[in-house]
This record gives structure tokens, C-alpha cells and sequence, in this order.
């Protein structure tokens, strides 16, 4: 028996949910379909929720969601071999007014999958969609393993390999150089052994964000959850090619660090995972919009690596693929035409805007690898120079410092480097 209805989403992640929610709520028969045994069993992330974006679709959901700490702090550590150093920003305001939530996905994402269901939207899981129906180049549903659907306007919303999409026509594989891999473990431990490592109240939470190990474009990951540190690494895809190293070394490397080690100590391994992140940012934020079909979330690779948000925009999109479908139900079109309404909503939304901004970021840092690591190792000595306390001079000392700095890097390097950042930033 084949089925028709208004839309159909691919995949329960926030993207698919916010789309099929607002859809649903505007009284359009909407399906989900999700391969998990439930939404969130197949998605890993760092990782923070933001409140503002959320709130669009359940405010106050804090007082039900099962979030697990609200963050107070964001913390920016420069590692090299032995040493780091720390900038961070902690602020009471985030007590009150909170701004991001640490969750578990396979907590959040079921929690969230409810409110498109309560809202009237109908919720498949265990079914994987293998395909998209065409009748006369126009996408009229999806052929799965329980049998086919017909809708529209699909919704594909089905993560950063989006199988749908390429299937469409609209997406090549993730190009290398716009991948990351990322690979996390979440290591259990005593709530309060949590809070008194991180210097925490019973609520409070922290958001790292870790640079200068391993050769490349590497970052590493931290998250306090309720009883559990989210730690984690990602590796840009072209960096591992050429570097040749194992992502297992790397995260082992790292979490050996002499600095983090202390951190997670007598943990015990909850879970291991792995993912991918399209970070290539606007420039490879192609086709989203086709006869029939919307792209939405990781799918249409919609992650601002800069600031690491991906949650907000894939919510963002999904609300925004609703939008577009309702507008479309209306009329009654579903052509291409009236389907890039959605492009031009995304672009006049932070999602695009933001994007756009940021649009040779990622390959500037990619071409500029020492920012990965020259810079954090210099941090590091120089700090280490400032701090030693002996017979030098300081007159020497600074003398020294200097000689240093720009035997790694020259004058005319740093003031490159400045106006490079100052060029992308402003
Ligand atoms: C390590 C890591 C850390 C991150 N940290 C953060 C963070 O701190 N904050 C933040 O905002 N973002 C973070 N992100 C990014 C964020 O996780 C994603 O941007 C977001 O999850 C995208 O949502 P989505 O709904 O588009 O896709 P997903 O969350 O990937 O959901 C896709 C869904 O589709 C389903 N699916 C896939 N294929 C099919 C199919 N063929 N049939 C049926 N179902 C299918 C999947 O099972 C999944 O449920 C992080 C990502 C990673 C990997």
C-alpha cells in the first residue's frame, strides 16, 4: 500500500523535527522517517543546544527537556607538548540568562521528536529510505525497506552523508577538504568530582575548545554533562590523509595530554563514536531546492564551524523548509520555482548571513595550518618564558621573547597574519 501525505522528513535529527513541528502545527500530514530504533540512537554530537533557537520552537524547554548543565563558561586552551594555556570567559549572566545547554542526543532527540508528534506529525523509526520516487523529473516521495511514500514536498534531512540528496541530484559526496572527522568518548564520573575539577556549581557546565596538537587543522572537544565529560577530537579529512596518522593515536595523544589527563581521570568509558562535520562553510552550500524536494541540517552542510553551531542552523533550516512547504501548499506548487522561496529565506536568516561572513575562513586556516600549531607552541614558550624567575634581566628577558617570536615566525609574517584576521573577521 503506498501512502500519501502533504511532506515527508527524512531523518529525526533537529532539522527533520523542527520541520516536520512547524509543518504539523500549520495542520499539514506530515511523516517522519528515522533509520534509529529511535530519534537520536544513531547521532552523536560535542555538544551544546543553544536556548535562543530552540525557545522558537518550545520555550522554556529547559524546565523539561533532559538537558544536562547550563554552560557558564567558555574555555580556549593553546596546548603544546607539555604545557597550556587558558582563556576563558565565565560569566553569572549565563546563570540567569542561559545561552547553551549540554545534552545527550539520545536523551534530547526523542524528547524533542515529541513535540512534532504531540504537535500531529507521524513518526516512523527503524525504516531507512533508500531512495527518492520521480515521476516525470519531479520528486514525488521516497522508496524505503518497509515500501514506498508518496508526499509533495520531501524534506531530506538526513545528516551530513545525506544519501537523498546525491540520490536527487543536488550533492556530490562530502569533498575532503570540506570534512572533519570527528571521533568522542564519553567517560562517566561522579557528579561532584565533575564539579570540583571544573570549579562547578550543581548545575553549571563548561564548553572547550581545545587547539595545538597533533600537525593540521586539529581541535579538540570538551563538555560537561551531569555525571559524564563529552571529550573529543576533530580531524580535518585532507590533514589525516597527509599526515598518515590514526585517529585513534591522535585522540590517545591527546587525552594523555598532561593537562587534560588530570581531567578525566578514573573515568570510566560510557561510549565511543565517531562522525563526520561538513565544515567547508557557504561555498559548498549548493543545490538545496529541487522539484519535490528541500534540503535541511547537515544535509545541505549548514555548520558554522567558526563559532561551532550546527544544532541552531539545522533547526533554523528545518523551520524554514516548513515555512516554504506550507507557503507551497497553499498554492499548490511544488516546482522548483516555488520551492527556492527556501533558498532565499536561508540567506536572509543568520544561517546564510553568518555562513557568507565566514565564507574563505576555512580556507584560509586551511592554507595557514600554523595557526594550528606554530601559534599555540609560541604561546606557550613565551608564557613560559615570562613566568621563569632567575638572574635574566628583564631588559634580556623581553629581548629574548622577541628573538623567539620571530625566529618562528617573522615580523612581516605577524603583521600578515593580523591583517588576514582582521581582514576575515571584520
Ligand atoms: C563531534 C560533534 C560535535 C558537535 N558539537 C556541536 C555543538 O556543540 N553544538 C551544535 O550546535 N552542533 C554541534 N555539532 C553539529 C550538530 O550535531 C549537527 O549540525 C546537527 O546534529 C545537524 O542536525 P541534522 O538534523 O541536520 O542531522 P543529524 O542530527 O545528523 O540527524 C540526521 C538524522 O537522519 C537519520 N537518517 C540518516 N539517513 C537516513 C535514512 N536514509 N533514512 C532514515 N533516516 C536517516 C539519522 O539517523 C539521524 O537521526 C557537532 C557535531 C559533531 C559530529
Amino acid at each position: 500500500m503506498t501512502e500519501k501525505f502533504d511532506s515527508v522528513v527524512v531523518g529525526a535529527g533537529p532539522a527533520g523535527i523542527a520541520a516536520a513541528y512547524t509543518m504539523a502545527k500549520a495542520g499539514l500530514s506530515v511523516l517522519v522517517l528515522e533509520k534509529g530504533e529511535k530519534p537520536g540512537a544513531k547521532n552523536m554530537f560535542g555538544g551544546v543546544i543553544f536556548r535562543h533557537h530552540t525557545e522558537k520552537l518550545a520555550p522554556e524547554f529547559w524546565k523539561t527537556a533532559p538537558i544536562e548543565r547550563h554552560v557558564v563558561e567558555y574555555q580556549y586552551w593553546f596546548l603544546s607538548k607539555q604545557s597550556h594555556l587558558l582563556v576563558s570567559h565565565r560569566n553569572q549572566r549565563f546563570n540567569g540568562q542561559y545561552n547553551a545547554f549540554t545534552v545527550h542526543r539520545a536523551k534530547f532527540d526523542p524528547w524533542f521528536a515529541k513535540l512534532a508528534e504531540d504537535a500531529g506529525a507521524v513518526i516512523i523509526n527503524r525504516t531507512t529510505v533508500n531512495d527518492v520516487l520521480k515521476e516525470n523529473g519531479k520528486i514525488v516521495g521516497v522508496a524505503t525497506d518497509r515500501g514506498n511514500v508518496m508526499a509533495d514536498v520531501v524534506v531530506a534531512a538526513d545528516g551530513v552523508n545525506s544519501m537523498l540528496s546525491k540520490q536527487a541530484g543536488l550533492r556530490e559526496e562530502v569533498p575532503e577538504d570540506a570534512a572533519v572527522l570527528a571521533v568522542k568518548e564519553v567517560i562517566a564520573l561522579p557528579k561532584q568530582r565533575i564539579e570540583e575539577r571544573f570549579n562547578l556549581g550543581p548545575e553549571e557546565g563548561i564548553a572547550a575548545l581545545l587547539v595545538g596538537f597533533g600537525p593540521g587543522m586539529h581541535a579538540g572537544f570538551m563538555y560537561t554533562n551531569r555525571d559524564t565529560i563529552s571529550i573529543g577530537i576533530g580531524l580535518g579529512m585532507r590533514d589525516l590523509d597527509k599526515s598518515k596518522q590514526r585517529p585513534n593515536d591522535l585522540f590517545e595523544q591527546f587525552k594523555n595530554h598532561p593537562s587534560i589527563a588530570p581531567l578525566i581521570k578514573d573515568g570510566e568509558l560510557k561510549e565511543y563514536s565517531a562522525h563526520l562535520i561538513p565544515e567547508g562553510g557557504y561555498n559548498y552550500v549548493s543545490n538545496i531546492s529541487t522539484d519535490g524536494m528541500l534540503v535541511a541540517g547537515d544535509a545541505a552542510m549548514l555548520v558554522n564551524a567558526i563559532n561551532w553551531e550546527g544544532t541552531n542552523l539545522a533547526m533554523t533550516s528545518g523551520i524554514l523548509a516548513g515555512e516554504t512547504i506550507i507557503e507551497a501548499e497553499k498554492k499548490k506548487d511544488f516546482s522548483t520555482a516555488s520551492l527556492f522561496r527556501y533558498r532565499q529565506r536561508l540567506e536572509d536568516s543568520f544561517v546564510l548571513k553568518d555562513l557568507k561572513k565566514y565564507r574563505d575562513v576555512p580556507k584560509f586556516f586551511a592554507a595557514n595550518p600554523h595557526f594550528f600549531t606554530q601559534y599555540p607552541d609560541a604561546m606557550n614558550e613565551l608564557a613560559y618564558m615570562w613566568h621563569v624567575v632567575d638572574d635574566e634581566l628583564k631588559e634580556d628577558r623581553i629581548k629574548r621573547m622577541k628573538a623567539y617570536l620571530f625566529k618562528r615566525r617573522s615580523k612581516l609574517g605577524l603583521l600578515r597574519d593580523a591583517y588576514h584576521l582582521w581582514r576575515l573577521f571584520s
